[in-house]
């Protein structure tokens, strides 16, 4: 009764500051000068403030109605579930059988604006595109996908032909070899050869885009560092300026921008250049999130290249190869799809290779590379340059006739060009003289000449006078991406989206590792140098933080991520991310140890003895991780807990003891019920994990004791049912923990929690149906596994392709799975073992986000397959029709058809962080915590491919197939919402836009960013004071994601400056779903944010995104305001 007492007053309380805080909104409203401004025109007239004042009114009303409702419901769960234990503080199954939790004492509230809740503008989609295409691939002659294209002589004899002609090197990092051997081969001949060859000539020209190997190269390379910096006044440009040129589809725009500012960074300390054009000429498909990352970098213009040869046949029927790439939100930059097959110099001079090739001069006759159209290069001559140079011609003028300006780009390059002087030469000198005759003979009316990238796009504007970034007037503007890619026939590049998820699950683990370490780095060196400390405190850990940025982004690579490099260049990739994994965990436990001392004088830091131990580790770059064991006795062990999320967390933590004895301690002594359960080697033989509820401060470190203790009333053990196909199974339990085993029976079986009951089918053991606690209907959600098998013909799916031999058939085994159940108050779970998968499905039982969604880890091992495909696919009666919705780098939602023309590999897409099909009633979002490929196949599905062994090459120039398949852990969480009902026609109208719930981005970041639970290591005389610490001062807004706190570098390039760049992105939301209890307090602010409060910075910059731009400081008064869906960077002096 005292607590539901407890429960009312704190209701009240916050009814009370609800309605005081609506008070000073309508009083800051009537005086604050700037708002006023902002509504335009304010009324004059005494009655139309009146009646203003009445519409603000009723607005904050609603608003605080909402906030009053959400207190009721928190209120009214608490009592409803009977939270008030009839025991005091034990956790205590209800009559009908469920676990009851007490209730901390916190009751939460969430309030989302109804201006926050974002829809957009749209245009040209390429969605329209996909469904008017007929996908047909007729012959189109010597231009084999496209058309031929004819032309009158005189065209340009009042606006003569401006050629192009752009040298460039595509160096990946890693593929076929390793970055280091490539660097070794081939690399840094090419770069030793530019300095030479460029100075010789002024009009020669190059593009560079891999600054990994220009730093590199550059390190190693102090003679030239002065000839570098001369050519760089206009003969050497930099594209994009990344440390790679990214995968598109695979990549998460964390480790996207985080290699982008490590590559501009570099640039601007060492090289002092700012890039202007985008350059993407491999990436296997083009994501939508590129032009916008590029617009906030402050580019002003863009190149891709491969998208689906009809779409570019589409694209240069219509002449609207360059447009504005635009984001549903609005905002656009310019871009240039190259038309042809390829970026080789035979499919960029024009339509014709056959022609094409015969200007690639590293093929002239003698040279290990030749013309596969059988007519060779000649050297250009006095007596053949007229002839050469109208052959050329000829190809430049068609291929301007696919554009909408007299102005043609012509690449000249192709995979790890110009390695040795010779080329340079064979290409630059013949060229030359091409060029001097073209521009020597006035009739020809062409102007021709080397070029950089933004030499190009700079007199694409001058010729439509505009500015530079500036929509040229009459050219289309197109919203949409553009996946899946195909290159020929039916070969979609759709299977790399897969490929070695091992690596994909990895690459996400290190950059939850990265983003957190930043953030603590960043948070205890300015601490440090607030307490003078900076002396004691290991800044030095600055290139640990380096290493890793450097890693993650290499591994961002288009063959990297993407899994389509060399066996033996992936042992390199993986060996570099476990080593800075290890990196992160040790600058993460050493800014933990300085944050949680609560008396800083004591703090001493020893390089060779940790104050704290890691949460896991990782026997070698291809192994899962193990958990790191706490070893209990009856004195007090220390457990910190980092929350690497911005908001407040409510979570159960699970850790591994060597003691059925736990007991855990909150910091101010309060005991917490334990959940006793059995880490399990094998289906039936286990080992003890304490898992306990934990409430975690945004960004914060909490300190937990733990204790082996005689007396642990709190310490409730989990009931373990396991479900045997037949009697021959023996069990072997260990004591204290129980083990029930019973025959199975094709009957369903049921868990649930405070939130939801799930449905298992009693023959398969997998997933059946979803019921909501508020919500009386259950919802069909069967999870089937299937297989895909590869084409007996020539074309078989590899590293890229996915090439399926028909659908997929259901995956069978001979004998049932053996089924383990384990229930307890904190968390309940059905794990179900396959010969090739097992999967482990849990739900806890605590309020908000963490107990609203189901849990799943898939297990997969198929090393044993041959030419299979594992999938599992989600079946309910949500009808979703052909529509459904997957990601584009974790950033931005991209809704996606099913079309039934395209074949079935055609009709998968990236799914790097979330897939979500919907109703008028439902929707069902599938998060993952690594990038894989999605389908929806039929109406109501979703099929996720799990894992893909192929014995074969795919022609891709890979020359292996994929077959270093690894033990892989797939994490998943799988939410079932409901849509409210004022909403439902919204979700049918929404057309080409949509968003994530806020419960759905939480539900994402909880994933993907694990609680770190960090051991106190004991120490001989005893572990001094420690207390939880909390960076944010206030809250900050639900909708604003962190996206990193990065340290800039020093000039030493080894330690941190003053400064500290903070990324933050507004999140868009559809608040259409019926918002539940998330567990956490929070609200919408439309878009501000005041620094000074959130960030403790004492000085905030508005920066371009890569911090190379600047803006003035902001004020005193000023607050941080962002745009639904923008992304900001912000230089901070914290302190
Ligand atoms: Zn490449």
């Amino acid at each position: 009764m005292k607590l539901k007492k407890q429960v009312t007053v704190c209701g009240g309380a916050i009814f009370c500051v609800a309605v005081f805080s609506l008070y000073l909104m309508l009083d800051r409203v009537q005086h604050d000068p700037a708002r006023r401004q902002n509504g335009g025109n304010f009324p004059r007239s005494q009655i139309s403030v009146l009646q203003n004042r009445i519409e603000q009114l009723e607005q904050l009303l609603e608003e605080n109605h909402q906030i009053i409702s959400h207190i009721k419901d928190s209120v009214l769960e608490l009592t409803d579930t009977g939270a008030v234990s009839p025991s005091g503080q034990l956790p205590f199954r209800s009559a009908n059988g469920s676990w009851v939790l007490p209730f901390d004492g916190r009751p939460t509230f969430l309030s989302v604006k109804p201006q926050d809740c974002q829809f957009a503008l749209v245009f040209l989609v390429m969605l329209d595109v996909y469904s008017l295409l007929s996908f047909d691939n007729v012959d189109g002659g010597v231009w084999k996908q496209g058309f031929e294209i004819t032309y009158e002589p005189t065209e340009w004899d009042n606006e003569p032909l401006q050629v192009f002609v752009v040298p460039h090197s595509h160096n990946d990092p890693g593929w076929v070899k390793t970055f280091d051997k490539y660097y070794n081969d081939q690399t840094q001949h090419i770069l030793n050869n530019m300095v030479v060859k460029l100075a010789e000539d002024p009009r020669r020209k190059f593009i560079w885009s891999e600054i990994s190997f220009f730093v590199k190269w550059w390190e190693s390379a102090d003679a030239h560092k002065q000839d570098v910096i001369l050519i760089l006044g206009g003969q050497l440009e930099i594209v994009t300026g990344g440390w790679v040129m990214t995968d598109e589809a695979n990549a998460h725009y964390f480790a996207m921008i985080d290699q982008l500012i490590e590559g501009h960074q570099w640039l601007e300390k060492n090289l002092g250049v700012t890039p202007r054009s985008g350059w993407a000429v491999d990436p296997f498909g083009h994501s939508a999130t590129m032009p916008y990352l590029l617009k906030r970098a402050n580019l002003t213009s863009m190149l891709i290249q491969r998208v689906h040869y009809s779409v570019k046949k589409h694209f240069s029927s219509s002449r609207s190869l360059e447009f504005m790439w635009r984001q549903a939100w609005g905002t656009d930059l310019f871009c240039h799809m190259m038309p042809f097959y390829s970026y080789d110099v035979p499919h960029t001079c024009g339509p014709d290779p056959k022609i094409c090739c015969q200007f690639d001069f590293k093929r002239l006759p003698g040279s290990r590379v030749n013309c596969p159209w059988k007519v060779p290069p000649r050297a250009i001559s006095d007596a053949n340059v007229a002839e050469r140079a109208n052959v050329l011609l000829d190809q430049y003028r068609k291929k301007s006739k696919l554009f909408r300006s007299k102005v043609v780009l012509v690449p000249l390059g192709d995979d790890f060009r110009y390695d040795k002087a010779l080329e340079w030469d064979q290409q630059y000198v013949n060229y030359q003289k091409l060029f001097d005759y073209m521009n020597s003979h006035p009739e020809m009316h062409v102007q021709a000449q080397f070029a950089t990238l933004t030499d190009y796009f700079s007199a694409v504007y001058k010729a439509n006078g505009v500015a530079q970034g500036q929509r040229p007037p009459g050219y289309p503007v197109l919203s949409g991406d553009f996946f899946a890619y195909a290159d020929r026939e039916d070969h979609y590049w759709s299977g790399y989206y897969t490929s070695r998820p091992f690596y994909k699950n990895l690459d996400r683990v290190l950059e939850s590792h990265l983003r957190g370490a930043e953030i603590l780095y960043s948070l205890a060196v300015a601490h440090a140098r607030h307490a003078g400390m900076e002396g004691r405190y290991p800044t030095s850990d600055y290139s640990l933080l380096t290493d890793a940025r450097r890693n993650i982004g290499l591994f961002q690579h288009h063959d990297a991520i993407a899994g389509t490099a060399k066996e033996a260049v992936v042992i390199d990739y993986g060996t570099r991310l476990l080593r800075s994994l290890i990196g992160l965990k040790r600058v993460i436990i050493n800014a933990a140890h300085f944050l949680i001392m609560k008396n800083k004088d004591v703090y001493r830091f020893y390089q060779t003895e940790p104050f704290l131990e890691t949460d896991d580790r990782r026997a070698t770059h291809d192994s899962l991780p193990q958990q790191t064991l706490i070893e209990l006795d009856s004195s007090p062990r220390y457990l910190v807990l980092f929350n690497p999320v911005e908001q407040e967390r409510l979570c159960v933590v699970t850790v591994l003891v060597n003691s059925a004895r736990v007991r855990v301690l909150t910091e101010d002594g309060q005991t917490l019920p334990v959940q006793l359960s059995a880490q399990w080697s094998s289906a039936v033989q286990m080992s003890g994990e304490a898992s306990f509820m934990a409430r975690l401060p945004a960004l914060g470190l909490a300190v937990f004791h733990l204790y082996d203790s005689v007396d642990s009333p709190m310490t409730l053990r989990s009931d373990t049912l396991l479900r045997l196909p037949g009697r021959s199974q023996s069990v072997r339990g260990i004591d204290p923990l129980p083990v029930r085993s019973q025959v199975a029976d094709p009957q369903p079986f049921y868990i649930q929690s405070q939130s939801l009951t799930l449905g298992f089918s009693g023959t398969t053991g997998l997933l059946e149906s979803i019921r909501r606690k508020d919500d009386p209907q259950e919802v069909r959600v069967q999870i089937q596994f299937f297989t895909y098998g590869t084409r007996p013909s020539k074309d078989k799916s590899g590293a890229y392709l996915f090439l399926p031999d028909g659908n997929a058939k259901p995956y069978t085994q001979r004998d049932p799975p053996i089924v383990r159940v384990v229930e307890g108050p904190l968390f309940a779970e059905v794990v179900t073992y396959y010969q090739h998968f097992q999967q482990t499905i849990r739900i806890h039982n605590v309020p908000g986000v963490d107990g609203l969604s189901l849990d799943i880890t898939t297990m997969v091992d198929i090393r044993d397959q041959t030419n299979k495909e594992l999938a599992m696919r989600l079946l309910t009666d949500i009808q979703s029709e052909d529509t459904f919705y997957t990601d584009l780098n974790g950033f931005q939602i991209q809704p996606r058809r099913y079309l039934q023309k395209l074949p079935l590999q055609a009709n998968f897409y990236p799914m790097p962080t979330m897939a979500y099909i919907q109703d008028s009633q439902y929707r069902l979002t599938l998060h993952t915590g690594q990038a894989l490929g999605v389908s929806s196949l039929a109406s109501g599905q979703l099929e996720v491919i799990l894992d893909r062994r192929l014995m074969q090459d795919d022609n891709r120039g890979l020359g292996q197939g994929l077959k270093d398949n690894k033990r892989t852990a797939n994490r998943f969480r799988l939410l079932l919402e409901r849509r409210s009902s004022k909403s439902k026609k919204e979700a049918v109208d929404s057309g080409p836009v949509s968003f994530p719930s806020l419960l759905s981005h939480m539900t994402s970041a909880i994933l993907n960013h694990e609680v770190l639970a960090l051991p106190v290591i004991p120490k001989k005389r005893g572990v001094p004071p420690l207390r939880t610490f909390s960076p944010l001062a206030a809250a900050l807004p639900c909708d604003f994601h962190l996206l990193n706190l990065r340290s800039i570098q020093n000039q030493d390039a080894h330690s941190p400056s003053p400064y500290t760049a903070l990324l933050l992105h507004r999140l868009g939301l559809d608040c259409g779903l019926e918002a539940q209890n998330p567990g956490f307090n929070c609200s919408t602010t439309q878009g501000k944010v005041s620094p000074r409060s959130e960030n403790r910075g004492s000085l905030v910059i508005p920066m371009s995104l890569t911090l190379m731009y600047s803006a003035a400081p902001l004020s005193n008064s000023s607050i941080i305001s962002l745009e639904p869906m923008e992304l900001s960077a912000f230089k901070l002096k914290l302190r």
